[in-house]
């Protein structure tokens, strides 16, 4: 079995579709290598080891080491270098690398192969004692913190290293890192040694394989540190994928003013526009970009350059120009955005990473669109690119343009969208806020790895330093979340819990808003306005419109939801729930007149003050659907859900006496109508059955409503739909009212207009005699939300805690509510859709649960021919992208 692919010299083992196995990161190499592109010679180690590592209590397949040193020989061939020489020697990084990439959470261990002997080398083989005395001081407090462990023992303590070098600048009178001497930091390597020394008890390994062999160690259980774990949890990564290590001969951007560091995205990440964009540190490692220690310069003048700002363009023009054409390599061979690293050594540019750039919602579709446009994708290609979630963040409100506002500060645009929310300066603390339902704004100095989860909570993320590839603006491009970073105005101080600019101090708890797409700050809460869908947004969902088989409609209760989802492209009402409009206004006690009567007679004229409400309604419905289908849901919850509280003895009272019966009576009557299991109880169909002038009010004014809007000139598609159906003869007897109050008012109003009485399958009895329903039924909607509840006999009410259990636990793949159980709800559906259409041939089915807004089940919907689904407005778009990944 190989364990270790060797990349260098033009060649390599492996190649970009060996992510599994390589890593990304790996992967990714071998292929610019493989490309002609310079990068310094390496191997990696695959993501089997990793795994063998964890099975087998942290040991090394047998072979191994011998393999390891078999591609290290020829690493060493590569560079002309030897790894422990002490005249000519080799260093090496030691770098994480998972199949997908996890910016920042694991560990890397740079300039390992130094020790006592082998700095002499690189003192005479540079020519630069300081650098040489640099690099070795950061590998010592790098491998002392990364592979040995020496770090803060407690929130309190500061970075030990850090105070060492802070009682060294102290002592000769100094305040910055670059001021230290070749002797200074020389002593530093000395100092760092014995701290490592006193902490742990064992020396600092002097020995460069012993190093190599920590490094690699290190990085494989650097898969298991606490903030991996969060990474992968919010971002849904399996465990069991492991990481891979790449071990690569190290070059330096550290050398002088003829070296430099970078990182570059060919195209802009926050707006997808079409221009080399990234920034870089002359004298740098890369590690000073990334951490966002410098704030670093632009790499050319496609935008402004800030003052006192120089350029790569202009520093070093052949070598921003061989830049510019592996940019252009890149982007051709992989055919997406690609987000590169780079160093300079002394006038030579080497590529150390390309992935597949993480970048906003926004960037995605014009990325997308401009690839198609530019021939280098295809339309159905464009479509899979952007993630139905990710399409989420643009239909989110952003700050209203037009309202005031107090700016207080302008920073980086590092991650569109807009924030409003209360101060808070520590990660813990955004949590613990979050928790407690509040809104909040995380503002650090900078972000750290560690800072995951709070950033995750957060709204936005405000950083006084680093750039627009430091850490903060990475990841929060990646969460979708705004960012402004970098903002250099604005000073935090920590201990008082405050930041100032200028004169304002802003406390902890305050309210601030930010807007990523500007990179501005202000204060207070500024409003917030709808999103607006045209352009390249456009464009791009008229594709996936014209790929999707599956129509899109909505779940809408009122002419406003209707509004709004029409304009996100619904093609019509798939549910409107009708007993949401008994609770508005004063409905609600006519509503309640009508079930405590004690006979018919007295539930009419209850229901006589209902039905104008309910039809104008209905009228306000059609008119914003108009020319589309709006499916209309007789009464489905208990009635119990529509009366005050049995202890509830003022609105008794009242009520009482506006219906002039007695309280008491009326609190017998209550109390009978309470059920044990009302999931379960008179519901659905079995209300309109035991009182059928419910449902002939509800369809009287559904027609009186639809006859005047007809009326207007618009054209109305009424679908009738009875909930809760078990038995054919259910839908018949509430089929029967619907039909005959139907022509009673067509007739009277003299309009004619078409209609379907259809049913909801959601009992598995439903589903399972489907071919007799379909007798009576003209079309069916699956009611998904039911149907899981009845087929895994569980109560969504009250199994919320039970079920994320045992999605933690691995009992149930992921939670039925959310995303469909295919294997068994699922079957019930295909077995409904099947049986149905045997009937009734080109019956249709459509679904209305929650389930028709989550992509995983609208693949499945597309899978089994359902006609449409139908999703809460704002997630309209989603499906609809989601129903056009179904068909590709
Ligand atoms: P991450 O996955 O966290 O980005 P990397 O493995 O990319 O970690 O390492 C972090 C940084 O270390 C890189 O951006 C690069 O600047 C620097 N680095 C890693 N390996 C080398 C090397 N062989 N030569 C020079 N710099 C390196
Ligand atoms: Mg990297
Ligand atoms: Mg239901």
């Amino acid at each position: 079995q190989k364990y270790v692919y060797f990349f260098g010299d033009g060649k390599a083992d492996g190649k970009a579709d060996m992510k599994n196995l390589l890593g990304g990161k790996g992967a990714n190499i071998a292929e610019m290598t493989n490309l002609g592109i310079p990068v310094p010679a390496g191997f990696t180690i695959t993501t089997e080891v990793c795994t063998y590592f964890y099975d087998k209590g942290q040991k090394y397949p047998l072979g191994l080491k011998k393999d390891v040193a078999a591609a290290l020989k020829k690493v060493e061939k590569s560079m002309g270098a030897k790894f422990g020489d002490p005249k000519n020697p080799l260093l090496v990084s030691v770098r994480s690398g998972a199949r997908v990439s996890m910016p920042g959470m694991m560990d890397t261990v740079l300039n390992i192969g130094l020790n006592d002997t082998t700095i002499q080398g690189l003192i005479d083989k540079t020519g630069n004692e300081r650098f040489a005395y640099d690099a070795y001081r950061r590998f010592v407090n790098m491998y002392g913190d990364v592979v040995m462990g020496v770090r803060p023992r407690n929130e309190k303590e500061h970075d030990p290293f850090e105070e060492v070098m802070e009682a060294k600048k102290k002592k000769r009178g100094i305040k910055m890192d670059l001021e230290l001497s070749a002797q200074d930091l020389k002593e530093l390597v000395g100092e760092f040694k014995a701290l490592i020394k006193k902490r742990l008890g064992v020396p600092f390994p002097e020995e460069p394989m012993d190093q190599l062999w920590g490094g690699i160690s290190a990085v494989f259980e650097s898969w298991n540190i606490p903030r991996a774990i969060s990474y992968r949890q919010i971002h849904g990564i399996p465990e069991d994928w492991g990481t891979a290590v790449n071990v690569q001969a190290m070059v330096f951007g550290n050398m002088g003013d003829d070296s430099a560091t970078g990182v570059a995205f060919t195209r802009d990440p926050a707006t997808g526009e079409n221009y080399f964009y990234g920034e870089y540190l002359t004298n740098a490692q890369g590690e000073d970009v990334v951490a966002g220690i410098r704030t670093p310069q632009p790499i050319n003048r496609a935008k402004k350059v800030p003052k006192g700002m120089n350029t790569l363009e202009d520093e070093m023009p052949p070598l921003y120009k061989q830049l510019a054409g592996i940019r252009t390599t890149l982007e051709k061979h992989y055919r997406d955005m690609q987000d590169i690293e780079f160093t300079i050594q002394q006038g030579k540019l080497w590529m150390l990473q390309t992935r597949t750039g993480k970048r906003t919602a926004a960037a995605a579709v014009k990325i997308a669109v401009d690839m198609v446009k530019e021939r280098r994708i295809t339309k159905p290609e464009a479509v899979m690119r952007v993630s139905p979630d990710q399409l989420d963040q643009l239909l989110h409100p952003t700050l209203d343009p037009k309202a005031v506002r107090e700016k207080i500060a302008k920073g980086l645009p590092a991650s569109p969208g807009a924030a409003v929310g209360q101060v808070v300066f520590s990660a813990e603390e955004a949590e613990q806020w979050a928790n407690e339902g509040k809104k909040v704004i995380l503002v650090r100095i900078e972000t750290s790895p560690d800072d995951i989860r709070g950033m995750n909570v957060a709204e936005g993320i405000l950083t006084t330093r680093g750039g627009m590839t430091s850490h903060a603006a990475v990841v929060a491009r990646g969460m979708g979340k705004c960012c402004v970073a970098g903002v250099g105005e604005i000073s935090v101080d920590y201990k008082k819990g405050n930041f100032s600019v200028g004169k304002t101090v802003v406390k902890e708890g305050a309210w601030i808003s930010m807007d990523g797409t500007k990179g501005e700050v202000y204060l207070g809460q500024v409003p917030k306005v709808e999103p607006k869908l045209t352009g390249d947004f456009g464009t791009f969902m008229k594709w996936a419109d014209e790929i999707r088989v599956l129509k899109v409609r909505t779940n809408a209760d009122t002419p406003h939801d209707s509004g709004v989802a029409r304009a996100f492209g619904a093609e019509g009402i798939g549910l409107t729930r009708t007993e949401h409009m008994f609770f508005e206004g004063e409905r609600i006690s006519a509503v309640r007149q009508m079930i405590l009567s004690e006979d018919v007679e007295g539930r009419k004229k209850a229901l006589a003050k209902i039905l104008p409400m309910q039809r104008e309604d209905f009228v306000g419905i059609f008119r914003a659907m108009a020319g589309l289908p709006v499916t209309i849901r007789t009464l489905d919850p208990p009635l119990h859900e529509f009366l005050p509280g049995h202890n509830d003895t003022k609105e008794i009272n009242e009520l009482a006496k506006e219906m002039g019966v007695k309280p008491a009576q009326l609190k017998k009557k209550i109390a009978s109508l309470a059920e044990f299991n009302p999931m379960l109880g008179t519901r659905g169909c079995r209300l309109g059955i035991s009182y059928p002038e419910i449902t002939e009010m509800q369809a009287r004014a559904i027609f009186e409503a639809a006859c005047k809007v007809a009326r207007e000139g618009k054209r109305v598609m009424p679908e009738i739909m009875i909930p809760l159906v078990g038995h054919v003869n259910e839908l018949k007897l509430q089929r029967a009212i619907v039909e005959e109050v139907a022509q009673e008012v067509m007739g009277k109003q003299g309009v004619k207009i078409k209609y379907m009485v259809g049913t909801m399958i959601e009992l598995p009895r439903a589903a399972l005699t489907a071919d007799q329903i379909a007798e009576e039924a003209e079309f069916f909607s699956f009611g998904t939300n039911d149907l899981t509840q009845t087929t895994f006999g569980m109560s969504r009410d009250d199994t919320g805690a039970l079920l994320a259990f045992y999605v933690d636990e691995g009992i149930l793949p992921k939670d039925p509510f959310v995303s469909i159980d295919e294997a068994g709800v699922g079957q019930l559906v295909a077995m409904g859709v099947e049986k149905g259409r045997a009937t009734r041939a080109g019956l249709k089915c459509g679904i209305c649960g929650e389930h028709g807004g989550d992509p995983d089940s609208i693949d499945f919907c597309h899978r089994v021919g359902l006609d449409y689904v139908s999703c809460s407005p704002y997630r309209v778009p989603i499906a609809r992208l989601s129903a056009a990944q179904a068909a590709i």
